[in-house]
């Protein structure tokens, strides 16, 4: 199980705040996988505990928007099946992913935006949340500084992913945003987006990706990433060559994670930080930032 926190610059006085609820993440996934669980759902309940964590700019705690609102993305894809599932423009509920695996689950389509995503969800038997209770302090001020100009438009950091293969060889990814900080409205980021944020193939492997969204669609980053790794390309060079050549395409600012079809894991990113962390079966969870 490989997690990120999100790509960005986090302050060197919270580096260790991030990781370790990282770790939280990718321990939250390997017990859901160790109880049985399918890669599918080991990425979800990674992706679910960092939605829970108001460090992270995804679920509560996730970045306002440029009117001071909630528009959740979030997209889940399962290797074995090659199954989707996404929602966009979401208004508050408390687990974006857990509603994309919803609409993976129901299959009759695969992505949803706005109001009709929480129809959907409502009907699946989400309960909605409110802005009050997902809007922390730190986004307000996140969204403050912004609006004086202290933050670069397109800032956002604290997006969370998950890249999981199992015990059978399945794999799949999972992310989850509130997308960049002070966004218009109805902007949609990369992270619902299968082949951008998101994508899963066993036999290539997983990958979610973070940074400046709008760079991320226009280099179709998670789905370049995993080209490499079908093609044989061991999982670090194609993680370190898929943001290369992502940086050179498209200027693209971000990170990814990936997990190729034999375990391997390759992280890379070309901003000063991108939170992430691994578990592995019977090994200690390691992570950094
Ligand atoms: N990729 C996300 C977005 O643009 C932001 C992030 O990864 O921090 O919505």
């Amino acid at each position: 199980v490989v997690v990120h926190g999100g790509a960005g610059s986090v302050s060197e006085a919270k580096r260790h705040a991030h990781v370790e609820g990282c770790k939280r993440g990718a321990r939250a996934g390997m017990a859901a996988l160790e109880k049985g669980a399918t890669a599918l759902e080991g990425a979800i309940e990674a992706v679910a505990q960092l939605e829970n964590d108001e460090l992270f700019n995804a679920g509560t705690g996730a970045s306002l928007t440029a009117e001071a609102t909630l528009e959740l993305d979030a997209s889940v894809m399962e290797g074995t099946t090659k199954r989707g599932g996404a929602v966009a423009l979401l208004p508050p509920f408390g687990h974006p992913v857990r509603v994309a695996r919803a609409v993976l689950e129901d299959g009759r389509h695969v992505f949803y935006a706005g109001p009709e995503a929480a129809a959907f969800a409502r009907e699946a038997g989400f309960a909605p949340s409110s802005l009050e209770a997902m809007r922390t302090e730190a986004a307000v001020e996140r969204l403050e500084r912004f609006r004086r100009g202290q933050v670069g438009e397109g800032w956002a950091g604290g997006t969370v992913g998950a890249v999981v293969i199992d015990g059978r060889g399945r794999t799949a990814a999972a992310t989850s945003t509130g997308g960049t900080v002070g966004k218009r409205p109805g902007r949609i980021g990369d992270t619902p987006v299968l082949g951008a944020g998101t994508y899963a193939d066993d036999e290539a492997g997983a990958c979610s990706a973070t940074g400046i969204g709008e760079t991320i669609l226009r280099g179709c980053l998670a789905h370049e990433a995993t080209v490499l790794l079908r093609h044989g390309v061991p999982a670090r060079q194609a993680a370190e060559s898929a943001i290369a050549a992502f940086g050179r395409r498209v200027e693209g600012e971000g990170g990814l994670i990936v997990v190729d079809r034999t375990g391997a894991v390759g992280l890379a990113w070309n901003t000063e930080t991108m939170s992430h962390a691994v578990a592995r079966a019977g090994e200690p969870v390691w992570g950094g930032c």
